[in-house]
């Protein structure tokens, strides 16, 4: 089942940690979606291939969570990486997300692309892992740019080479998870590795497009000076394209998903970080010249 938006505590999320997330949403789950449950398996791999179809945890209606202005964020299904601090466990799999036409989301695009121009905001597609289903994402995108929408994606990078150089042009921002500095810790972290990610911060910057990074700090993890000045040299190859850090505490919300889906969970008894390690984090960053929120 699709969690409410309540509870949608992507690490994206923890940006927001202070503030009230359910009053900044609306809609959540897969209300207003068709889903082509004629299809068979054949032809439904077939059409995720294709981007006919999209298979989608859930999606709603948020402000100045996403990305700018008020956005619709699609959080698809499937995931390739298992951090330890995720807040989603429940979009790993994308058997479990639930198939939806591209026609149909693009209709939903149609229908607030006046809220989103009004407000600057646009669409958001996160996940799960948003780049783990490329032909879906990118078609909506290149129908909300025709629609002249706002358009961003919320992904770890992992998947870098899924996603084309013409895919990347209809990519306004992202929000880009730099989750370590370093090989060995991302492993540890992530389970996958970080060069892809690198690659692609690297392409979105040669692209000319705009980056957020994320990092989420957790004491123990991803805390140490080292691993923070390695994770700002990797900002820093990105150059201008980083307009801001995102500096994300953990926390422990996601850790009821982890009971309920019986999946032994790394960081149990892990807790956030001090106000003085905040503090000494954002101003290593600081120091190499960003902007830090
Ligand atoms: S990249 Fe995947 S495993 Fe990691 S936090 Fe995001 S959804 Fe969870």
């Amino acid at each position: 089942m699709p969690a409410t938006p309540t509870f949608r505590t992507t690490t994206r999320h923890m940006l927001k940690e202070s503030k009230t997330y359910a009053s900044q949403t609306l809609m959540g789950g897969l209300s207003g979606f068709e889903s082509p449950i004629g299809l068979d398996r054949r032809d439904r791999l077939s059409a995720l291939k294709s981007g006919d179809i999209g298979f989608v945890h859930s999606w709603d209606i948020n402000t100045s969570v996403d990305g700018p202005g008020t956005r619709m964020t699609v959080f698809m299904s499937g995931c390739p990486l298992r951090c330890q601090y995720c807040q989603n466990p429940d979009t790993w799999k994308m058997r479990d997300g639930k198939p939806v036409y591209l026609d149909a989301m693009i209709k939903k695009v149609d229908r607030y692309k006046d809220l989103f121009k009004a407000t600057h905001g646009g669409i958001t597609f996160s996940g799960g892992e948003s780049m783990m289903q490329p032909a879906f994402v990118s078609r909506v995108f290149h129908a909300a740019k025709e629609m002249g929408v706002h358009t961003c994606l919320d992904t770890s990078g992992f998947l870098n080479t899924n996603y084309t150089d013409e895919m990347l042009e209809d990519i306004d921002l992202c929000l880009l998870d730099v989750k370590s500095g370093d090989e060995e810790t991302y492993h540890k972290v992530t389970g996958g590795t970080l060069q892809p990610t690198i690659d692609f911060g690297q392409r979105l910057a040669k692209a000319g497009k705009k980056i957020w990074v994320r990092f989420v700090l957790v004491p123990g993890l991803t805390d140490s000076e080292e691993n923070v000045e390695n994770v700002a040299k990797i900002c820093e190859s990105f150059g201008d394209a980083v307009e801001h850090i995102d500096v994300l505490g953990f926390h422990q919300l996601g850790r009821p998903k982890w009971h309920e889906l019986r999946i032994p969970y790394p960081l149990e008894n892990q807790k956030g970080p001090n106000a003085a390690t905040r503090e000494r984090v954002a101003n290593q960053f600081k120091d190499h010249g960003f902007t830090v929120y």
